[in-house]
């Protein structure tokens, strides 16, 4: 019996055993070489690099003389899980991972300030001694939390905004060699644009988070029809802490996620070798099955599939491991219209029979203030398209991406998207109020790189 947790991580590794390519060899798109000689890859190994230099300060003092120092270009990166070209120059490479770790905290408002290249995955612990957990998560842990808040990267949940959203304060660091302590009542524009501000203000060197008293959570998840959980979706995501679905492409089912509080002991035991490996075995098979022809064969094994229970700490069930290399695009789009979105791009892999295993990702996000924040304005549904990472995702994405534009979607500034200034201006009324400041704030544009320009219109 295979459960329905482990299929969806098995399903990942399917697209990648079956396409039988684990490297990034094939990949002959989206990337920005440079002739520096440091060499620097993303994750995905989509885009690449090679910055004239490294620098990581190991204290803000030492960032703040550099940046007085240093001439040229730079891009503050996280940990490079970004699919999109933020990060590549060809000028200085700066790498805040020694600025990190619990700096500070305040025990009555439950608030923690952490350096800003702290992994969200080495923050649990630490929060955890002083009584406090995050109060959401994104799917992994492996980014920065300033790399996170860049991106406005979120987990799910109505009741929860992205991470930016969660942010209480900021240092921002200038090129100019202004340090500025930003908080909403201290300085209210500029907080509300340096909580999503792709890293093209400044350098973000500490960041506080409003947390919550530490707590236990039970995921639950099983298979149910897609247009079952659809119709309901409203009603689950009101009456469970996180609700979110991956429903399967050529098929009729989705794997559904419920996670709650709960105060029952912990079990959340690590799937067997030999599970991961009839999995693999499993779904990789569905590769050499035409994706017209695909439909009866998923449904049968989403149906055989039984329902999973985990109970852990709050940090170690809100986040997964991912392993697997994939690119992504993701598009947040206004709540009420996510059922019809998500109804329609599954509609069209299957017309074009896209060869795609993947399951699409289907969350609610509260909406927030933040001017470059996806949810800007009012809840949003995020809907996400994987592609192995060796696989050229042109054709599945292309298929996809106008339906997102068609439901008013905005692109996760971290996930693949082709939009540029023309667009996003429209999406986002602050846009040119933030290219303003970035202005201000950078007036020689020493952050900006070609994918920044394009996005920006300079
Ligand atoms: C496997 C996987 C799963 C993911 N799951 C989710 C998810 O569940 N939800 C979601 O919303 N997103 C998700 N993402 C996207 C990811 O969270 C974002 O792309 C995030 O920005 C990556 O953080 P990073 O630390 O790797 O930053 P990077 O990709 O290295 O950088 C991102 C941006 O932050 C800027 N930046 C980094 N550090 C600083 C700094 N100190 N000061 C100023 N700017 C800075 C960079 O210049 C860049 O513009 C996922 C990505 C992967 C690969």
């Amino acid at each position: 019996m295979i459960s329905r947790r482990r299929f969806t991580s098995g399903a990942l590794l399917a697209g990648m055993s079956g396409a039988g390519l684990f490297g990034v060899a094939g990949v002959s798109h989206a990337r920005s070489a440079t002739s520096g000689t440091i060499p620097w890859r993303n994750w995905s190994g989509g885009q690449f690099a090679r910055p004239a230099s490294r620098f990581a300060p190991t204290s803000e003092d030492e960032l703040v003389s550099w940046l007085g120092s240093a001439s040229g270009s730079l891009r503050p990166v996280g940990a490079g899980h970004s699919f999109t070209p933020l990060v590549p120059t060809d000028g200085h490479l700066l790498v805040l991972d020694k600025l990190s770790g619990l700096i500070s905290h305040d025990a009555e408002l439950l608030r923690a300030t952490f350096g800003a290249g702290t992994r969200l995955g080495d923050m649990g612990a630490p929060l955890d001694a002083i009584g406090q957990a995050s109060l959401n998560l994104p799917d992994i842990d492996r980014q920065t939390l300033a790399g996170a808040i860049s991106t406005g990267t979120h987990g799910t949940g109505i009741q929860f905004h992205s991470l930016s959203g969660a942010v209480t304060g900021l240092r921002l660091m200038t090129t100019t060699g202004d340090v500025l302590d930003l908080t909403a009542e201290s300085r209210p524009d500029l907080f509300q644009a340096a909580c999503v501000s792709v890293g093209a203000l400044g350098i973000l060197t500490r960041i506080e988070m409003q947390n919550r008293t530490a707590f236990r959570l039970k995921a639950t998840s099983w298979s149910q029809r897609t247009e079952e959980v659809l119709e309901e979706f409203d009603a689950s995501a009101a009456a469970h802490r996180h609700f979110e679905m991956f429903p399967y492409t050529h098929s009729d089912f989705a794997t559904v996620l419920a996670i709650d509080e709960t105060n029952e002991p912990i079990n959340n035991p690590l799937p067997s070798p030999e599970e991961e490996a009839a999995f693999a075995e499993a779904l990789g098979a569905l590769m050499t099955i035409p994706p017209g022809e695909r439909r009866p064969v998923i449904n049968g094994i989403l149906q055989q599939a039984e329902r999973s229970e985990a109970v852990d700490v709050s940090y170690r069930i809100l986040t997964n491991v991912r392993n697997n290399r994939f690119n992504e695009m993701e598009y947040a789009v206004p709540r009420e219209v996510g059922a019809a979105c998500v109804r329609e791009v599954l509609a069209t892999i299957a017309e074009k029979e896209i060869d795609v295993v993947f399951p699409l990702e289907y969350r609610y996000v509260k909406g927030d203030d933040l001017w470059l924040s996806m949810d800007e304005g009012g809840d949003r549904a995020a809907i996400s398209v994987h592609r192995t990472a060796s696989e050229d995702y042109r054709p599945l994405f292309d298929a996809v991406e106008p339906i997102f534009w068609k439901y008013g979607g905005r692109p996760h500034w971290g996930k693949v998207h082709s939009l540029g200034y023309t667009q996003l201006s429209a999406l986002y009324p602050k846009f040119d109020e933030f290219i303003a400041l970035r202005a201000e704030l950078d007036p020689q544009g020493r952050l900006l790189n070609d994918h920044l320009k394009t996005l920006f219109g300079l």
